[in-house]
């Protein structure tokens, strides 16, 4: 790996957090792997597309319902996804409209005038993705060189004196206690040093990776900021919209009816920790930096060998693995297990 070329993502961070042999196969050796749930990703991208571009198209509540809706019927129609009946197409097409409907209505037409307020501030940039890349860096001091990450997001917007950067995702589950949390001291910076604690049982990658990306997506924003001379904006914010979680749709079959509720969650508060905020007013997590640091370190030198955390790996990553029929270090135990 040069040091010219070390490109990473939050995603591939993520991933190495579970396992870095994982990590290895998948993002050094370009192996290919089965998405975690190529069916839900799928009808994902399609809500994802559809609301972008609703949002590019307009702000007003109303029109922004119905030039997401129109969109997202386009979009449906030539979505492959094999479906038992026309029936069940139908439904599950109207379970997108409803996230639609409920996107809009939670947060979709106060993010919409936020956009529409940086378009006023910086005419010519471009607000809304899907995917649009945010990239912070990390110092490798022992290579006298930097890693750059990648956290995209699918759009940013402005709430009074923040620009935030949304980002949809499947579903909040991977967050675990973020998202009951709205501070970091307690039970959450616990858990984030417990699971880099080799005396300790924890394993958190879920948890450790969405602290991870809002550090990441937050020095993006206040890069952008800075690019682009926005000066109003004093704090950037990171919020993550589930698309996809099945828990949030009730089905009324008496009354032909879906519908479905949201909840965003910001990642702000429970991210920044007030010590590093007092001295850098910025809202930053020195605790949280210094691991990402020390990770992405890692992932530089090729520590990729799970045999220091084997036990956790084993119980928590390898049984939902897509690597492990061609995985050594899986393989020689499960033939251990069996002789
Ligand atoms: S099978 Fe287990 S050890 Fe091997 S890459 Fe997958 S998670 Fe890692």
């Amino acid at each position: 790996m040069s040091d010219r070329t070390l490109a990473l993502s939050v995603d591939g961070i993520r991933s190495y957090l579970r396992c870095p042999r994982r990590y290895e196969f998948a993002h050094v050796d370009g192996l290919e792997g089965e998405a975690d749930d190529p069916t839900t990703e799928g009808r994902l991208e399609v809500l994802r597309r559809a609301i972008c571009d609703g949002l590019r198209a307009d702000s007003d509540a109303d029109a922004l319902e119905t030039a997401i809706l129109e969109r997202l019927g386009e979009l449906w129609a030539d979505h492959d996804e094999r479906l038992h009946s026309r029936t069940q197409r139908r439904h599950e097409r109207r379970v997108l409209e409803a996230t639609a409907r409920a996107y809009v209505e939670a947060v979709g037409a106060t993010h919409a005038a936020g956009i529409d307020a940086l378009g006023s501030d910086a005419p010519a940039a471009e607000f809304v993705g899907p995917h649009l890349p945010l990239t912070g860096s990390v110092a490798l001091p022992e290579r006298e060189a930097r890693a750059s990450i990648e956290a995209p997001v699918d759009y940013v917007s402005a709430d009074g004196s923040s620009l935030v950067g949304v980002r949809f995702v499947p579903t909040l589950r991977p967050l675990g206690l973020l998202r009951y949390r709205d501070r970091w001291e307690g039970d959450v910076a616990d858990l984030f040093a417990a699971h880099f604690d080799p005396e300790r049982d924890e394993f958190a990658p879920g948890l450790v990776g969405g602290l991870f990306e809002t550090s990441v997506a937050l020095e993006g924003l206040r890069a952008l900021r800075d690019e682009l001379d926005l000066t109003g904006y004093r704090t950037c914010r990171y919020v993550q919209i589930p698309l996809a979680d099945r828990s949030r749709v009730t089905v009324n079959w008496m009354r032909d009816a879906v519908e479905a509720s949201l909840e965003p969650c910001d990642l702000t508060d429970v991210f920044l920790d007030h010590q590093t905020f007092g001295m850098t007013h910025q809202h930053r997590n020195g605790a949280v930096e210094s691991r990402l640091a020390d990770t992405v370190s890692a992932i530089a030198r090729g520590a990729f060998d799970p045999a220091s955390r084997w036990e956790t790996i084993a119980e928590h990553a390898c049984p939902d693995c897509a690597y492990a029929v061609c995985c050594g270090p899986r393989v020689a135990a499960e033939v251990r297990f069996d002789g």
